[in-house]
C-alpha cells in the first residue's frame, strides 16, 4: 500500500511500537509521507532499550554498551488505523550491521514461531485484557455489581467507544464486560497465530488507551491499580495445532480430549512456569496481583476450568469442540512482553514434546488447599525470586539467546532494587498509569 492509500484510511501520522523488556511498550512516531523510507531504512533507537526498566532506569548488563543506535523498522503490512488522524505499526529492531538486534523480542517470538513450524507445529493465541476505568473526575467508570447490566448501562458508551477503536485496528472482539470491582473492565479477543496475538495484544492496550481524550476517561493496566483492589490480569490463552487438529481436544479417548502430544506441550509449559513468571510478571506489583483466591494462579498447576491453577484447561462449549479446547496462562499481567512471554511459552512447549514429557493428574480445588500434599510449587512470590528463576531456566537461556535473557534478568533485578526504595503509597501511585 502507498502512502497516498494510507493518507485515504486517514493516516496522517504513524506510531511505529515496541515493547521493551521490562514490558512497556515505547514508541517512534512518523509522518506518513515518510512511511515508505522508515519501512525501508526504520528510524533511529537507542540501544539503552534493552536495559530500560519499567521506571525509566537503566539497568546494567555485563558486556553491554549503552552507546549506539539501532533501527526500528515498522512492519507496514500491519499498519492499521486511521482514526484521529493515527495509524500504528509494530516495529522490528535492526542493529546498525543490519543483522537483526538480539534484543528484538518481537524477532524472539518470529524465531519461536519458526522452530514451532519447523516441528510441524502451530501455536494459536489470544490475549484478553482486563483494566481499570477511571473519570478524569476521579470516579471509576461503572460502580459494579460485578458483571452486571447495571454496571454495562454506566459504562456503556464507554464500551462502545472502544470497540470502535479496536474494529479500527482490526482487532476482533469477541466480549466486553465490567469486571468484578467498580470500574474494572475486560475484552476478550478472537485468536490468531501467536504473531498477530501480540501484535494485537500491543494494540488493543493502545487503542483502549486512545478512548481516554476522546471520553474523559483512563484506563490503568497496573496487576494491582490499589494496594487493596482487586488485580488485572492479561491472560494468554493458546491451543497447539498439527495437519489441521487442535491437539488439545482431539483425542476422543482422554477426558478433557488431550492428545499425548497436547499432553506433553501443556506439561513442558507448566515446568517452566517459575521462569517464565519473571517474563509474564515482569513489574514489582505484579506479585502483589498474585496469591490464593484471586484467580490469577499463585500455584504451577494445571485444572479443568479451575481458575486457580496457573494453567487453566478449557474444553470450549460444546458447540465449538473440539477446535476450542486451549489452555489458559493465568499467571500473565499487562507488565508480561506478549512476544517474549508467546514465545517462551512456544519453547517451553516444544521442548515438553521433544522430551515426550508427562502431565499429571489436574488440580480441580484452590491448590493451596491440597499444595503440600500434592507437593504443588507456589510460583515466585516477588520480583527477585522470579528473577532468580529465570536466570536458573536453561530452556529459557537458549530459547533467548544468552545476551536477551541476561539483559530481562539485569532489568527485573534493577527493578527490584528502586521499587525497594518506595513505600506502599509510592509504589502503588508510581504503577498506576504506566502500563
Ligand atoms: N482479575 C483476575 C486476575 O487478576 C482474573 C479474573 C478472571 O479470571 O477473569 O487475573
Ligand atoms: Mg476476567
Amino acid at each position: 500500500m502507498s502512502d497516498e492509500e494510507w493518507a485515504a484510511r486517514g493516516i496522517e501520522l504513524i506510531a511505529i511500537a515496541f515493547v521493551d523488556n521490562a514490558g512497556l511498550t515505547r514508541a517512534k512516531s512518523i509522518p506518513v509521507a515518510r512511511a515508505a523510507v522508515a519501512g525501508q531504512r526504520g528510524v533511529g533507537s537507542p540501544f539503552a532499550f534493552a536495559i530500560f526498566q519499567g521506571n525509566d532506569g537503566m539497568a546494567t548488563a555485563t558486556g553491554f554498551e549503552a552507546t549506539g543506535d539501532t533501527r526500528v523498522v515498522p512492519d507496514l503490512d500491519r499498519l492499521t488505523g486511521g482514526l484521529d488522524g493515527w495509524g500504528w505499526a509494530p516495529g522490528d529492531i535492526y542493529d546498525p550491521s543490519g543483522e537483526r538486534w538480539p534484543f528484538c523480542t518481537r524477532g524472539f517470538l518470529q524465531r519461536m514461531v519458526e522452530r514451532a513450524a519447523e516441528a510441524g507445529f502451530e501455536v494459536r493465541m489470544a490475549f484478553e485484557h482486563e483494566w481499570y476505568a477511571e473519570h478524569d473526575h476521579g470516579a471509576p467508570a461503572h460502580h459494579a455489581p460485578a458483571y452486571s447490566l447495571p454496571a454495562t448501562a454506566e459504562a456503556g458508551a464507554y464500551m462502545r467507544e472502544v470497540l470502535h477503536r479496536l474494529a479500527n485496528h482490526g482487532v476482533v472482539v469477541e466480549q466486553i464486560h465490567p469486571e468484578y470491582s467498580p470500574g474494572q473492565m475486560e475484552v476478550s479477543v478472537g485468536v490468531q497465530d501467536a504473531l498477530t496475538a501480540s501484535d494485537h495484544c500491543v494494540v488493543t492496550r493502545h487503542a483502549i488507551r486512545t478512548a481516554w481524550p476522546a471520553t474523559g476517561i483512563r484506563p490503568s493496566f497496573s496487576p494491582l491499580p490499589k494496594a487493596d483492589g482487586l488485580g488485572n490480569g492479561c491472560h494468554l490463552h493458546f491451543s497447539v495445532w498439527r495437519d489441521g487438529e487442535n491437539l488439545f481436544g482431539a483425542d476422543p479417548e482422554h477426558p478433557q480430549g488431550l492428545t499425548t502430544v497436547g499432553q506433553s506441550f501443556l506439561a513442558g509449559v507448566l515446568d517452566e512456569l517459575p521462569g517464565l513468571t519473571a517474563l509474564s510478571c515482569a513489574s514489582p506489583i505484579s506479585y502483589r496481583r498474585l496469591g490464593p483466591n484471586r484467580w490469577s494462579g499463585a500455584y504451577g498447576c494445571w485444572g479443568t476450568e479451575n481458575r486457580e491453577a496457573a494453567l487453566r484447561f478449557i474444553e470450549g462449549s460444546w458447540a465449538a469442540r473440539p477446535g476450542a479446547a486451549n489452555a489458559e496462562l493465568k499467571v500473565l499481567d499487562a507488565s508480561g512482553n506478549p512476544y517474549l512471554v508467546a514465545g517462551a511459552v512456544i519453547a517451553a512447549g516444544l521442548a515438553g514434546v521433544g522430551g515426550k514429557l508427562e502431565l499429571p493428574e489436574p488440580v480441580q480445588i484452590e491448590p493451596s488447599r491440597v499444595a503440600a500434599e500434592r507437593g504443588l510449587e507456589r510460583l515466585p512470590e516477588t520480583l527477585s525470586t522470579a528473577a532468580d528463576a529465570l536466570e536458573g531456566s536453561s530452556l529459557l537461556a537458549d530459547a533467548l539467546g544468552s545476551s536477551l535473557h541476561e539483559a530481562i534478568v539485569a532489568v527485573r533485578r534493577g527493578e527490584d532494587a528502586a521499587a525497594a526504595a518506595m513505600d506502599d503509597d509510592q509504589l502503588f501511585a508510581y504503577y498506576r498509569w504506566r502500563y
